[in-house]
């Protein structure tokens, strides 16, 4: 059932007792309460959205000094979230991503093993429509050696609102509540007990809604953000015990590894090659792992000037409805000279961290500062896998490359995204509330709880410890079906 709280002054939950309640409708709230669902529990499904894309919501994603505003354009706020606009890519992680690698990294790895993880591979490639195998993209050649055809699968994209709405709507076991913003959990008085989760609309009504057992689903950023806001009765935050919340925040790093020339016949007819650094290269080498990919530039990239034109005749393009007849014009291959991007696992540093200002937005909640570095873990990995790409592409006969100057500058220019950046993000937002044993590393436990609560639990990629280069979707899905089948066997 759809139930809009807009212009309500009184909310119909406020008498019910529901089995789960889920904050958050992407991916992850939205698998979880389909689950739910059908094992015959009664769920409500607050997402703070509507159905479609509306500025109200959208601006609640506005982040303190947030370069060039990354983290509102990679995101999106309504029914569906962020899957309204993903691309679709999947792959799986490795099994060094689920080995401690203590001696790269200082923080604590996956607290759980990947063929746990993996039990949940096929239902989840269902809810993603990856009906094939996981394949080099066709014509990759294979390199002597340290890389091989990174093996992907695209999902149609699947769109969770559109796919699931009608399903939810017709549902009798989901009530789900738009225009409905999660602002605040509240505990019982041995304050480890949720019960329940504060809602409010967009005019300022607010109820409690009740629940045995509570998830938060609301995207990497916001899960660790409202559990840093809900400091009324547990200082510091829910799950901050250990002072990690919102600590080892990662990204994936895309960086501009340079221009290439190919070189034999192996590019005829072939537009682009992804590659992925073997276990050996990146064990040897003490690195973290990357996927790299080679193209002829399918779309101008233009930076300075040049982009705002670019945007300027897109944004006209798009009014006059002539996007077919002029995204002509911008489409293009370079007839000699393709560009390296690559995909690249970031150090999980404690340093990396979404925290909160003192700036309070329409819902009463305190925005999100994020500090993310480069570190010079980071730097070695993407010099070594810069420099081993090129020697293997002149070994392999494929390609010559230019690595660019920048790779050996002791300052590389950071963050997320713009104009003269030479390393961008992936809007593969991961870690604030990962995954530990204890929470002296960590926020939530092997089974997704957050650390000094009975009921509250968490889905998405701010539950990962480690980035590896895999897309985050699949496993952060994953995830959420085992999370499903824990709790069933509590509700
Ligand atoms: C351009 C782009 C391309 C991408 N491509 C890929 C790709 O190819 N492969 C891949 O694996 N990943 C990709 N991603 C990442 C992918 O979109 C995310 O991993 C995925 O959407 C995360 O799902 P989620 O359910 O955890 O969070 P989200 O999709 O962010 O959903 C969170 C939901 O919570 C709601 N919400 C937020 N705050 C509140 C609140 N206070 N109260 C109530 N509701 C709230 C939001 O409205 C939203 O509906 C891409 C992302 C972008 C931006």
């Amino acid at each position: 059932m759809l139930i809009d709280l807009s212009g309500l002054s009184s909310f119909p939950f406020v008498d019910k007792n529901y089995d789960v309640a889920i904050a958050g409708a992407g991916p992850a709230g939205i698998t979880l309460a389909l689950e739910f669902a059908k094992a015959g529990k009664k769920v409500a499904l607050f997402e703070g959205g509507g159905l479609t894309f509306d500025q109200k919501s959208q601006g609640l994603y506005t982040l303190v000094d947030d370069t060039d505003n990354y983290f509102s354009y990679t995101r999106l706020r309504y029914f569906g979230g962020t899957s309204n606009h993903w691309a679709g890519r999947c792959r799986l992680p490795e099994p060094i991503d689920f080995e401690e690698r203590s001696e790269i990294y200082e923080e604590s790895g996956w607290p759980i093993s990947l063929e746990e993880l993996n039990q949940y591979l096929d239902p989840a490639k269902e809810l993603l429509e990856l009906n094939g195998t996981f394949a080099g993209k066709p014509g990759t050649q294979d390199l002597p050696e340290s890389f091989y055809p990174d093996p992907e699968q695209l999902s149609s994209p699947t769109r969770f609102g559109q796919k699931y709405l009608e399903t939810i709507k017709a549902s009798d076991a989901i009530d789900l509540y738009i225009n409905a913003n999660l602002i605040d959990i509240r505990l019982d008085d041995d304050l480890k007990t949720i019960s329940g989760f504060v809602i409010r609309n967009y005019e300022g009504v607010q109820a409690d809604a009740s629940a045995q057992q509570f998830i938060v689903a609301l995207g990497a950023v916001e899960n660790a953000r409202v559990l840093l806001n809900c400091d009324s009765q547990v200082s510091g935050g829910l799950g901050n015990g250990g002072d990690m919340l919102g600590r080892c925040f990662m990204e994936h790093f895309n960086v501009r590894l340079g221009k290439f020339i190919p070189l034999g016949d192996a590019w005829d007819g072939v537009d682009s090659m992804a590659f992925y650094t073997s276990e050996e290269f990146v064990r040897e080498s003490k690195i973290g792992s990357s996927n790299v990919t080679m193209h002829f530039s399918a779309s101008a990239e233009v930076d300075g000037r040049g982009k705002a034109v670019k945007n300027f005749l897109v944004e006209r393009a798009c009014s006059w409805g002539m996007e077919d007849q002029l995204s002509k014009l911008f489409q293009f291959k370079c007839p000699d000279e393709g560009r390296l991007s690559s995909l690249t696992e970031q150090d999980p540093a404690k340093r990396n961290r979404i925290y909160l200002s003192q700036e309070v937005d329409d819902i009463g909640l305190r925005k999100a500062q994020i500090d993310w570095y480069l570190s010079d873990f980071d730097k070695k990995t993407i010099k070594a896998v810069a420099e081993e790409f090129a020697v293997q592409c002149l070994d392999g006969d494929l390609a010559r490359v230019k690595v660019p100057d920048f790779l050996f500058e002791e300052s590389v220019k950071l963050p997320f995204y713009g104009n003269g950046y030479q390393v961008h993000g992936h809007a593969h937002h991961m870690g604030g509330t990962r995954m530990a044993l204890t929470e002296k590393d960590g926020v939530v436990d092997t089974n997704c709880k957050v650390f000094g609560t009975e009921n509250l639990f968490v889905a998405g990629s701010s539950i990962f410890p480690r980035g590896g280069a895999h897309n985050p979707t699949l496993p952060l899905l994953q995830l959420a079906l085992r999370l499903s089948e824990h709790m069933l066997n509590k509700v």
